[in-house]
């Protein structure tokens, strides 16, 4: 009988498994699959870990449902199939899909945490953490952690541009505030937690579970740098049944590659409702006449701030087009 279960990570050869029993369970990829045609490197050898799911060769993943049976000795566990992905978290190769490097798949949204204050929020980045998941088709959620230090009302009204646009949550760990309401939304969901180092992410883990010593996003990782390539994510279930945080390299290692710059204003949902108004299709929404976007921004339709982060978003796809090519 095979039993099903979530890659939680991998290592040499050999995946963590988690089976929806709860248990878990080393297991390597069955010989037979490994063998498939697919899988191979420019220079001819053989990858690892990989398996023809239908047409398609796949690269497993950490998040990805697997079924798993027992080895034709009856000891070892084998990964005998991967389920068709929900979504997937990928480090585009510059040019396009190809090369594409999944680095959590079945994610259900990504958590960007930032700080009310120390370190200051500032909307660039916070607006490029969002196109990242965006571009991931990832739902994103927003936590403004540190309110005490500003009050909650003053850090509302800070984000009240991001509310119209994702569901954001004012946290102090200090003052145990809004840790209820994030709790209830990891729960059940598989999540990452993104966000600059020092705005509380691995204080927010740990008071929202006592105990669980999490590896957190983008900390444990800015460490090693340069070596990001060859770390992998590591997925914690977390405590009874609620679900699992994903301790990927970071979104922003992940980054914005391969990502056209013509298409970045539709990564910014509340742009979409005006891309029809501008009357050239390929509008930068920039200086061109007759442009829906700006026309919204001055209506105060679009956030000026918003606009200002798309601006320069765009710019910076655009001197990547031009070193790529
Ligand atoms: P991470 O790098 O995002 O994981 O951040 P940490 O969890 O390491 O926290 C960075 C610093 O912020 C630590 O000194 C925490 O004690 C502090 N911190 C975390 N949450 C809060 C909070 O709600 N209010 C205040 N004032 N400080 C906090
Ligand atoms: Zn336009």
């Amino acid at each position: 009988m095979a039993e099903r279960g979530i890659v939680l990570e991998g290592t040499g050869g050999v995946w963590r498994v988690r089976t929806d029993d709860g248990e878990t369970r080393e297991a390597s990829m069955r010989g037979r699959l490994k063998k498939a045609d697919g899988g191979r490197r420019a220079d001819g050898s053989r990858r690892r870990d990989t398996v023809r799911a239908g047409a398609e060769t796949v690269k497993l993943a950490v998040g990805d449902e697997v079924l798993l049976e027992r080895g034709d000795d009856g000891g070892a566990w084998a990964i005998a199939e991967i389920l068709p992905r929900r979504s997937r978290l990928a480090r585009r190769a510059p040019g396009g899909a190809y090369g594409e490097r999944v680095v959590v798949a079945n994610l259900d949204q990504v958590v960007v945490v930032f700080a009310a204050a120390q370190p200051e929020p500032h909307a660039g980045m916070i607006d490029r953490f969002l196109v990242i998941a965006e571009a991931n088709a990832l739902r994103p959620r927003l936590v403004v952690n540190k309110v005490e230090l500003v009050g909650e009302a003053a850090a509302r009204q800070r984000f009240a541009a991001y509310e119209r646009l994702y569901p954001v949550h004012y946290t102090s760990v200090r003052e145990a505030v809004g840790l209820d309401a994030l709790r209830d939304a990891l729960e059940g969901r598989i999540s990452a937690l993104s966000g600059p180092s020092g705005v509380g992410k691995s204080s927010l883990i740990n008071a929202l579970y006592p105990g669980l010593r999490l590896r957190v996003g983008e900390i444990s990782r800015s460490v090693n740098k340069g070596r990001h390539t060859t770390v992998g994510a590591l997925l914690t279930p977390l405590p009874a049944g609620a679900g699992f945080v994903a301790d990927t390299p970071g979104l922003r290692e992940v980054g914005l590659w391969g990502l056209p710059a013509a298409e970045l204003d539709m990564l910014f949902p509340e742009f979409r409702p005006f891309l029809d108004d501008c009357r050239f299709a390929d509008c930068t929404h920039r200086q061109e006449p007759d442009c829906g976007v700006r026309t919204a921004v001055a209506a105060g339709e679009v956030s000026a701030e918003r606009y200002e982060s798309y601006r320069k978003l765009r710019e910076e796809l655009e001197e990547l087009e031009t070193e790529v090519w």
